[in-house]
């Protein structure tokens, strides 16, 4: 699983962090998002694909290979 952003797209609103702040965080100077890990666990799949099914900008792509 890899997992990136648009930063053009973010709106700031921090709901991916409530999904999983393993993976995602917000920078202290644009409150933007962030990619803490962009490769996650497998076990983190559901979490990281309900962040991006949540996002109100659809900022964040999930690719799964294989
Ligand atoms: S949920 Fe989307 S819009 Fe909100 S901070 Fe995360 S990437 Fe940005």
């Amino acid at each position: 699983m890899r997992v990136s952003v648009d930063r053009s797209r973010c709106l700031g609103s921090g709901n991916c962090l409530t999904w999983a702040s393993d993976v995602f965080d917000q920078s202290d100077d644009d409150f933007l998002v962030v990619v803490l890990d962009e490769t996650p666990p497998a076990e983190r799949r559901e979490a990281v694909e309900q962040a991006a099914r949540f996002c109100p900008g659809q900022a964040i792509r999930v690719d799964h290979d294989g």
